[in-house]
């Protein structure tokens, strides 16, 4: 009753384990977390400057 689970790391597509100790899941690493979440960031923005726009226009 122990069959580990293996996700891909949605930044670099390692394959991680996905157990408890594993702080990051489904990221290999923190540091592919951060990579992941400035990029979500940065997209988010841009969606808002784009909708800035729009109110512009009206
Ligand atoms: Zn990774």
């Amino acid at each position: 009753m122990s069959e580990i689970v293996y996700v891909k790391c949605p930044t670099c597509q390692t394959q991680v384990a996905w157990l408890p100790e594993n702080a990051h899941r489904p990221f290999c690493s923190e540091k592919c977390q951060l990579i992941d979440l400035g990029e979500w960031a940065s997209e988010n923005r841009t969606i808002v400057a784009q909708a800035n726009w729009h109110d512009l226009d009206d």
